[in-house]
């Protein structure tokens, strides 16, 4: 049940990459890899958390026309991530461009679609991006447009969760940043729930950063969070 907690591993920094390798590769189940890391450390920390059989969520959020998309991912699905992502607002062409792209290489790899970000409130939507309408209300739209276009489910705040298992089906896979344990460090985030409301919101992954990855022992940190949750 471990695999439900992913890991953020985001730094630059090459001993604190180590440090947290270290720290967590025997207790972990599923790593993010995003911008920062993999930009920095390019493609050989996939393979290290292969090698332990770590299960890897390669967090580049593409989102460019169509056909830069498919073969951006037709590139990466040779790393034999387990789950790819794009923005949804790229649109349905765009997202089944990246399906195309990713599912040619392999079959059990996932392609999710980044929904509104986690950073986001109602007043940027509305006042910044100029999106009317509720944050909830246009998650649940472009997990629509998601589902559509034949993707394996998004990434939402726990608080969207819900409504669009309950609108496109229990087995549309939700994975959900922004938690934050009780008395943690809100940092940029803005839709933010504790592990235990993105559990009973029945997300399928909790994505988890830096109240794990900055805490004086992450080991500790992170194997609080399952205890807390009781996964
Ligand atoms: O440190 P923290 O727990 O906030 O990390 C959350 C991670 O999830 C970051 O790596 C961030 O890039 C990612 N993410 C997010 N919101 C999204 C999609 C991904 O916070 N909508």
């Amino acid at each position: 049940m471990k695999d439900h907690i992913i890991v953020a591993f985001d730094t630059q920094d090459k001993k604190q990459f180590d440090f947290l390798f270290n720290d967590l590769k025997n207790d972990i189940g599923h790593a993010k890899i995003g911008m920062e890391a993999f930009y920095t450390f390019g493609i050989d920390v996939i393979e290290r958390f292969k090698k332990e059989n770590i299960k890897v969520f390669l967090d580049l959020k593409l989102h460019d026309i169509p056909s830069t998309v498919e073969k951006a991912s037709r590139t990466l699905s040779t790393l034999g991530v387990d789950i790819l992502n794009v923005h949804a607002a790229g649109g349905v062409d765009m997202m089944k461009a990246a399906a195309l792209g990713f599912k040619e290489n392999q079959t059990n790899g996932k392609m999710i679609a980044v929904t509104q970000l986690t950073s986001t409130n109602q007043d940027i939507m509305n006042n910044e991006l100029k999106i009317p309408g509720l944050v909830e209300q246009q998650v649940e739209h472009m997990a629509t447009l998601t589902k559509s276009a034949g993707l394996d489910g998004i990434v939402s705040s726990a608080g969207e969760v819900k409504k669009v298992k309950a609108r496109l089906g229990l087995d549309f896979i939700c994975v959900t940043p922004g938690i934050r344990p009780k008395g943690s460090d809100q940092g940029d985030q803005k839709r933010i729930y504790t592990p235990m409301e993105a559990i009973t919101s029945g997300a399928d992954y909790l994505v988890i950063g830096r109240p794990i990855t900055q805490a004086p022992s992450p080991k500790e940190a992170y194997l609080k969070i399952l205890e807390d949750i009781k996964l």
